[in-house]
């Protein structure tokens, strides 16, 4: 469970990051998930070949959403990265200009749209069923959401803030 969102921590690294953005850095790439499956494998510890799998899924839903630098080494972003048209993606450098912080660009499209947020409601109540159901004496685990939430939400009306100036 905590490897699926272990890459996610690399935002604090964002500055290293081509474009500032975190999903550039190698943590978004299939290279640490490789790793974790190879050494799982090398030391038959099913749980960390479980693990790996589980970063990997990761990986694979942000290519959804913005893309990730999947290879990292080729600095090229793959995914079908359903909330940009092509237009934006070509001209999305230029367009990150309009913004004082580029950040809002991908904060704003995320948070005014309604099938994100139909989607976020139903991963969360999904996520409450299969604890309750299947994992009940882990239900505090679930408070983990509530800090991402609260990281996201103040982020989102920072940025609002500061693009209103
Ligand atoms: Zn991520």
């Amino acid at each position: 469970m905590f490897s699926a969102f272990l890459s996610d921590f690399d935002v604090f690294f964002s500055r290293y990051a081509k474009d500032h953005n975190h999903r550039n850095l190698i943590t978004h790439s299939i290279i640490p998930s490789a790793i974790i499956i190879v050494v799982g494998l090398v030391f038959y510890w099913p749980a960390l070949i479980i693990s790996g799998f589980a970063y990997f899924m990761h990986v694979v839903v942000d290519m959804f959403d913005w893309g990730i630098n999947l290879f990292y080494f080729p600095k090229k972003t793959y995914g079908p990265r359903l909330f940009m048209s092509n237009e934006e993606e070509e001209n999305l450098s230029k367009i990150l200009t309009q913004y004082k912080n580029g950040v809002s660009f991908f904060d704003f499209k995320y948070y005014n749209s309604k099938v994100a947020l139909i989607i976020e409601a139903l991963l969360f109540i999904l996520m409450v069923f299969f604890i309750i159901v299947l994992a009940f004496e882990y239900i505090l685990i679930s408070l983990i959401y509530f800090l991402g939430l609260y990281f996201h939400l103040s982020r989102h009306y920072h940025l609002k803030k500061i693009e209103a100036k």
